[in-house]
């Protein structure tokens, strides 16, 4: 019998040309397999048994980094084949190929690593077609080693011989490269304002200045980092100040498994996140003793843990033997450094000392961030490991769109075919330095996937800086453009994501987005699908003093809500957070703010909840200090008792044009709560319970109304794991269908793919 094999998906770079070649001699069949725009077309020959045997296998024992998508098989005639071979890439159809993403260090390659008698013994960017840089390097297609940074070192006879053997685990492993032929290291010192070169051993001398407590700048897959002992508080402190990041937590790696056991609570799930492919930062509860420094995660129960994904971090962390913050280089909150120019230009003042080699990072990826809720890990922050793996949709992009993303934890998408591809975390767009990275990703993506945009996207916002450049290049390419609204993009990337076209009830609750009334929207609830929407339900609205300054600021949103919950009449409350607003004379705005009848008129409007979780914070605990957004809220949801509270009174009612839920009664017992002496602990469950149960009854009123039974959870208030879990149960309870997102972030990072496919949609129709 004779089978032609269509394998798509993920199977280019990642070892799959091998495994197939193996796979096939153990099978005893013979044919060829290459290469081409599908994916990897195979031809095979042999008993019928052994056929059916291998396609069984191609999908059972695919190699770790390979996503399967399809496998189509044909029945032909015997074409009378005796051997089996690798025939070269046939790249020349019309078609789409899928880059890989950087995949961390894999099991052979770390034995071989740490093996003082294998000729790569302690070679720091030893790899395999299992693992190593991919995205990082490339710099066009298809994936040849010419093509990447790679190209500029000559292979030597030993690695050239396993580069070309079918049989061995480096067959065309791209990057391939050993002590011999591979990129120089080097260490220096910083001079405070250059660096001068250090003879020796790189790593060990990077070991020993770690051991010495000094801030070490390290060239990692995706850009740079800035490195330094995690148990160290002073050192960390002083990280801080020199990097200007006041309270952000640091990611911590850990040299192994057990000592991040020692250190924090990792179940299986989270543990074999962190030693798959993608590696990326997990989020984990730190055990009571834990070494790492508490200026670290200044007030947090977790840490941002990882394990070592690149040989060269597997080799520092084994010598250094501690805990390592490991931490994006750059200056406070712009862009990850990954130019060697750049690191060296910006970072003596920074860094004590720097280990860089000659592998050029071709395009930056900042390290991942994830969370296990409910079992399955919720990416927050999508860069190295998940970039660019595409997510397939639903409904055929018919158009090649690009959609530009949202002004705060910006991606860009591109929509092609079948495919969504989103660009890695960019950060938020309100920086020049932002705006540079946006630009240089978008050209790379471009110019990597051969794209003719014909229909781009953009945010409904007309003040953002991605409204205005996506208004200006489409201007300059003359394509339409498409405005979507913030929460229709979350409702649709969801849908999206689980390869549905709703329609849906969309219960989006975040921060902030622009509505179609010109107002903050943030706690809706809609009701849509990929092309259109209504606003069923919402919180009600309020005041936003001081506008954009509210999120920083979570007492500015505790004086509205109580402002409209007292009728303007602040003045005589005892309530702490009030007097300790008194008490503060040099904040001028605060006595125009506690002004009657000044709030409600003056202030526009928003129905954000991550407002209300910020003005509930300010009042139960938080106080007058300002925050990263969200931080306040966050904490609230650390506060959380373990034992399930009656939840807070709502109001739920219909008004002209929706329901509306308004949280006033909530706020009086709140407070006769904190009168009573209540524990914080016990309000933050009831309060979380009632938003819970309030936004559960408005689902069920819009299922009333309108038959819809499906329920999307999108946006960033869902990084909230209580209300993950707990809307997830309560619907469940009450008979919906749930859809929620996995990879593709809950938060704005997940809004370009919705901006992206609502795009398309509509231009279909119209
Ligand atoms: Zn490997
Ligand atoms: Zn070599
Ligand atoms: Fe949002």
């Amino acid at each position: 019998m004779h089978l032609k094999i269509t394998v798509s998906g993920i199977v280019q770079g990642v070892g799959f040309r091998p495994f197939i070649y193996n796979l096939a001699k153990r099978h005893g069949l013979s044919g060829t397999v290459l290469n081409n725009q599908a994916g990897v077309l195979i031809r095979a020959e042999g008993k019928r048994e052994s056929l059916e045997a291998f396609v069984r296998a191609i999908q059972a024992e695919a190699p770790p980094a390979a996503r399967i998508e399809n496998i189509l098989t044909e029945e032909f005639p015997d074409s009378g084949l005796s051997d089996f071979r690798i025939l070269p890439s046939d790249l020349e159809r019309e078609g789409f190929t899928l880059v890989p993403s950087d995949l961390a260090l894999c099991e052979d390659c770390r034995r071989e690593l740490f093996d003082s008698s294998d000729r790569r013994f302690r070679y720091p960017l030893i790899n395999c077609t299992n693992c190593g840089p991919r995205f990082s390097i490339i710099r066009a297609l298809p994936y040849d080693r010419p093509a990447t940074t790679m190209c500029e070192f000559e292979m030597c006879a030993g690695c050239r011989r396993e580069y070309e053997d079918p049989a061995d685990r480096r067959f065309h492993a791209q990057p391939v490269a050993c002590h011999a032929c591979g990129p120089a290291f080097s260490f220096l010192q910083s001079t405070g304002d250059g660096w001068q070169s250090v003879d020796g051993d790189p790593i060990g001398l990077t070991v020993t200045a770690l051991r010495e407590g000094e801030i070490v700048l390290l060239q990692g897959v995706g850009g740079f980092h800035l490195a330094c002992d995690a148990r160290c508080d002073s050192l960390v402190r002083k990280l801080r100040e020199r990097k200007q990041r006041e309270r952000k937590p640091f990611a911590v790696m850990f040299p192994d498994p057990e000592m991040l056991r020692r250190c924090c609570r990792i179940s299986d799930k989270e543990l074999s996140l962190l030693t798959s492919p993608k590696a990326p930062i997990v989020l984990a509860v730190k055990q009571p003793d834990c070494p790492v420094a508490e200026s670290v995660a200044p007030g947090n129960p977790f840490l941002g843990a990882m394990l070592p994904y690149s040989p060269l971090h597997a080799l520092i962390l084994r010598e250094f033997s501690g805990p390592l913050v490991m931490t994006s280089a750059n200056l406070a909150e712009e862009p990850i450094i990954y130019r060697q120019e750049d690191a060296l230009k910006r970072m003596p003042g920074i860094a004590d000392a720097c280990l860089m080699h000659k592998r050029k990072i071709e395009m930056f990826a900042d390290d991942s961030v994830a969370k296990v809720t409910s079992g399955r890990p919720r990416v927050w922050r999508r860069a190295r490991g998940y970039v660019p793996s595409p997510v397939s949709v639903s409904q055929p992009f018919r158009k090649q769109t690009l959609a530009f993303g949202p002004l705060m934890k910006n991606t860009f998408c591109l929509g092609r075919q079948q495919v969504a591809l989103l660009s890695q975390h960019l950060g938020d767009m309100d920086s020049e330095a932002a705006g540079a990275a946006q630009h240089a990703a978008l050209d790379h993506f471009l110019r990597l996937y051969d794209m003719q945009i014909e229909l781009a996207a953009c945010d409904l916002h007309p003040d953002y800086t991605t409204t205005r450049l996506a208004e200006e290049w489409t201007e300059q390419h003359n394509i339409p453009l498409v405005r979507v609204q913030h929460h229709h993009a979350h409702l649709a990337a969801c849908l999206a994501e689980n390869g549905e076209t709703g329609p849906a009830i969309g219960l989006t609750l975040d921060g902030t987005g622009y509505g179609i009334d010109g107002t903050i929207w943030g706690g809706e609830v809609l009701v849509g699908d990929l092309k259109e929407f209504t606003r069923k339900a919402s919180l009600e609205p309020v005041a936003i003093p001081g506008g954009e300054k509210a999120a920083r600021e979570p007492w500015r949103m505790a004086l509205a809500w109580l402002d409209k919950l007292y009728n303007n009449s602040l003045f005589d409350r005892d309530i702490a957070l009030l007097s300790a607003l008194r008490e503060n004379p040099g904040e001028k705005a605060l006595y125009t703010l506690l002004s009657p009848h000044l709030i409600e008129q003056t202030y526009p409007k928003t129905t954000s909840l991550g407002r209300l979780f910020d003005a509930v914070a300010a009042i139960v605990y938080f106080g007058t200090d300002s925050q990263f957004e969200g931080q306040a809220a966050m904490g609230l949801e650390w506060l959380i008792s373990r034992e399930p509270e009656e939840p807070y009174p709502t109001d739920v009612f219909r008004s002209s044009d929706r329901i509306k839920l308004s949280p006033l009664p909530l706020f009086e017992k709140l407070l006769s709560d904190i009168r009573a002496g209540v524990d914080p602990e016990r309000i933050s469950r009831r309060f979380h319970q009632a938003i819970v149960s309030g936004y559960s009854r408005v689902c069920e009123m819009i299922r009333d109304d309108t038959g819809i039974s499906t329920v999307a959870l999108s946006g960033g208030c869902f990084q909230n794991s209580f209300l993950l879990m707990n809307f997830e149960s309560e619907l469940q309870r009450r008979n919906f269908r749930i859809l929620s997102h996995g990879t593709v972030p809950t938060g704005d990072g997940g809004i370009s793919l919705g901006q992206a496919v609502i795009a398309n949609t509509q231009e279909e129709v119209s």
